[in-house]
């Protein structure tokens, strides 16, 4: 159990700012993360790590000389989101690049990939490295949909060390992709792990139970067995990754035994004593293998063995030194020839500054009304729209929808003062909604409200051909974005009636408000038609039989809002009747 924390949803950001403050000599704070304390003499690619919160060292703990530049840190087991990520890119760019890396999960992939379309857009090179070391997690031939595990540490470190040593930005992504092809994990869980203020683990095993391949969310292992002796458990972790050797692999290899929380090191020493003579009776020589706690999930009982095949360019940056708050190897000095300037950062996003016609704030004016329906619709729906997601997904979408409108409208009124036109206005409101709710439905909704403001500019109030290209632009992101199709059970199925009958009636000369009438009718009733449907993306699809008579919760609400913005949205400027 976590025993010590205030409020529980103020965990993960008070465990990171109690790190900063003990680590103020290596570590600097920064909006969605912390990075180096200690600007790079000459421009070096930054590489960035992150994920959720609740692995440490992961990813905070890795920051520091030959490993990361700096960690965008989310909420416990939630990817951050594109803001942090954008922020804390700004933060430790130093005009050489920079490079996200971080484990294979949907929410990361997105988050990470908006906030690299942004910061190519300012022209900074960006690129992104997924691990992908799990082997429990997918089979071989579909490797590249493995989730990343505690060979997360190997590939940072690697692409830590390359950095360093002043490779360019293709040159680390190549050797970290690289890293990540030789690297498999498997794991074993004996307890799973218990969020702050929950009163039951997120999984149970039975007494004398193991769970092997377990996931480091508090995901189950993938079939239980009987808890072995020690020897027993190192055999079977050791035969599962030799029987993946990658083809054409050589004899020198880096090994981590990691614990994944609570399992003692006197309990891995114990493990290792049977894992080590195994591979060195296999013809390995280990490369400075650790031992250790590596990325951990909160307090879960387990273990991971994790092997990476060398090679002559592979070897010596998993060897080279490195200094960090958790790990230290070698003369980190060496590095920097010790010259390590003491001025901080100072980047970070610069204040918006907004131009926009008087017509645009007018109609922003409008647009932010629009914004304040839905708020209000969203409050008074959301303990049912929580219920509708309890059925098969998990129960947030209410809440999720109410932080992100909370979030999205106090931007907009804050724009809006400031002098922005609709198109910044909404994109701020994007931002900060994609920001504050978390969930798979806040990165989509807080992308189609910026592309939305992106495509009506900050020149003039929409006419009514305007109006319809933003809301496909609105459409468009989220397909682009989500992937999903008509049929999937997911907003989209509300999304896409609606975008094109406004834009069908518009074109057609109807009035934008009949046609915006008749679009949130089809709306609706698409919304109410997924019912029936099984859901084949997002969370409630593991259990999508449970799904069926119920309606998709994020269709629902698409339809909701959309029905209750429509009069403010065409009754101001020039889509006005
Ligand atoms: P989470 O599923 O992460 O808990 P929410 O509960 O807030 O997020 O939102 C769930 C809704 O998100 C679903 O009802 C569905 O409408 C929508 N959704 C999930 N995956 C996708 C996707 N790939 N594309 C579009 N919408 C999706
Ligand atoms: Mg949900």
């Amino acid at each position: 159990m976590t025993k010590i924390f205030n409020d529980p949803a103020d965990f993960a950001d008070e465990a990171l700012a109690g790190f900063c403050d003990l680590h103020s000599g290596l570590v600097r704070q920064v909006p969605g993360g912390a990075v180096r304390r200690h600007r790079p003499e000459q421009p070096k690619v930054a590489v960035l790590a992150g994920g959720g919160s609740g692995h440490y060292p992961a990813f905070a703990g890795l920051i520091g000389a030959g490993l990361a530049d700096g960690a965008v840190v989310g909420n416990i087991f939630t990817s951050p989101s594109a803001q942090q990520a954008y922020s804390v890119a700004k933060s430790a760019d130093s005009g050489a690049g920079v490079v996200f890396t971080y484990g294979n999960y949907a929410g990361d992939v997105l988050n990470f990939g908006m906030a690299s379309e942004r910061l190519a857009a300012e022209g900074i090179a960006v690129e992104n490295v997924l691990v992908t070391d799990d082997i429990a997690s997918a089979p071989p031939s579909e490797s590249a949909k493995r989730r990343g595990i505690a060979g997360d540490f190997t590939v940072f470190k690697i692409m830590g060390a390359a950095a360093e040593a002043g490779a360019e930005l293709a040159d680390v992504v190549r050797l970290g992709r690289k890293a990540n092809s030789l690297t498999r994990t498997i794991g074993s869980a004996f307890h799973g792990c218990t969020f702050p203020g929950a009163d039951a683990p997120l999984f149970t095993l039975k007494d004398k139970q193991m769970g092997l391949g377990l996931g480091i969310h508090g995901e189950p292992g993938l079939f239980d067995t009987e808890l072995p002796p020690a020897k027993e458990l190192g055999q079977e972790l050791v035969a599962r990754l030799l029987a993946e050797t990658p083809h054409g692999a050589g004899n020198r290899i880096a090994v981590i035994l990691n614990g994944l929380g609570s399992t003692k090191h006197e309990e891995l020493f114990v493990l290792w004593l049977t894992v080590a003579p195994l591979l060195r009776a296999a013809g390995y020589t280990l490369v400075m293998p650790e031992v250790g706690e590596l990325v951990t999930s909160l307090d879960m009982s387990g273990v991971s063995l994790t092997i990476t095949w060398l090679d002559e360019e592979l070897e010596p940056l998993w060897t080279a030194p490195a200094e960090t708050p958790a790990y230290r190897r070698g003369n980190a000095a060496l590095l920097t020839g010790g010259q390590l300037a003491e001025e901080a950062f100072d980047g970070g996003p610069v204040a918006a500054e907004f131009a926009a016609t008087l017509d645009s704030r007018n109609y922003a004016a409008s647009c932010a009304d629009a914004l304040e329906a839905a708020r209000k619709a969203l409050h008074d729906a959301e303990s049912h729209l929580g219920d509708m997601d309890a059925v098969a997904g998990d129960g947030d979408h209410g809440r999720g929808m109410v932080r992100g409108i909370d979030a999205g409208t106090a931007a907009a009124a804050k724009a809006l003062a400031d002098g922005a036109g609709a198109g910044d206005m909404l994109a701020a409101a994007g931002d900060a909604w994609a920001d504050k709710a978390g969930g798979t439905s806040g990165v989509l909704w807080g992308a189609g409200l910026r592309a939305f403001g992106e495509s009506l500019g900050n020149d003039e109030a929409p006419e009514p051909a305007e109006l319809a290209a933003a809301v496909t632009a609105f459409a468009a992101r989220i397909t682009d974005l989500g992937k999903a199709e008509i049929g999937d059970k997911t907003m989209v199925d509300a999304l896409l009636p609606f975008a094109e009958t406004f834009s069908k009636r518009t074109s057609e000369g109807v009035l934008p408000d009949v046609a915006w009438a008749e679009a949130a009718a089809a709306a609706t009733s698409a919304a109410q038609a997924t019912a029936s449907l099984r859901p084949l993306k997002g969370r409630a699809r593991p259990l999508a039989e449970k799904s069926v008579g119920t309606a998709d919760p994020g269709a629902t609400s698409l339809a909701m809002i959309f029905t209750v913005m429509g009069p403010h949205l065409v009754s101001a400027g020039k889509v006005a009747a």
